[in-house]
């Protein structure tokens, strides 16, 4: 499976990180080795000071597809569900200043963290299902799909040009504004509307 994701499509996060709002998608993948493995806590990596994290909507593909076009996207996803896209934001400052690619600070063992998948006939409000992050406690995060820049229908649109989807594959698509640091101890709890749907423990 591919875990594909999405660069700034919060104008507010792409302002708080002082970047440009894209007029396109900005988009990079994690390999599969990414993925936290069920019920283990979040390690902190050696090479970084800074992990950040970012709370974020996370489609899962049921059919293959290529060069989808939008009309027809929502027939390619069939459950959703919130996801944590850990960034060494040390590491990915110094590889942007270089132009050089972001694997290294995005893409690491442990950089993907996926909640319980939902269906979306299970979710109050399937077009613009609101969810959050928080973190020892305290919301840090909120997002939902209307404050998106590029739409999830938009998307896989986008991607599909490019990249051939298959079943089993993610899309991160995002994440709104109110990243930072994580710490030693933390705990991240992210909710879909009012289910939980992981709870992470920070080592
Ligand atoms: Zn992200």
């Amino acid at each position: 499976m591919k875990i594909i994701c999405v660069g700034r499509n919060y104008v507010a996060h792409a302002e708080e990180l002082k970047n440009l709002v894209p007029t396109e998608p900005v988009l990079f993948m994690k390999p599969e080795t990414a993925l936290v493995p069920k019920r283990n806590p979040f390690f902190i990596p050696d090479f970084s000071d800074d992990v950040h994290y970012e709370a974020e909507l996370v489609v899962r593909i049921n059919r293959i597809g290529k060069n989808i076009q939008e009309k027809f996207a929502h027939k390619y996803y069939d459950a959703v569900t919130v996801g944590l896209d850990f960034t060494a934001r040390d590491l990915q400052h110094k590889l942007k200043e270089k132009g050089l690619p972001w694997e290294r600070a995005k893409a690491f063992d442990g950089s993907a963290a996926l909640g319980r998948w939902i269906k979306f006939d299970q979710l109050e409000n399937a077009e613009n299902p609101v969810f959050h992050l928080l973190l020892n406690g305290n919301k840090v995060q909120e997002g939902r799909p209307e404050q998106m820049i590029f739409s999830i229908n938009q998307l896989i649109a986008y991607i599909s040009q490019y990249f051939t989807l298959k079943i089993g594959d993610v899309i991160f698509t995002g994440t709104p504004a109110g990243v930072g640091r994580v710490q030693k101890n933390d705990n991240l709890r992210l909710f879909l509307e009012d289910q939980e749907v992981l709870y992470l423990n920070v080592k």
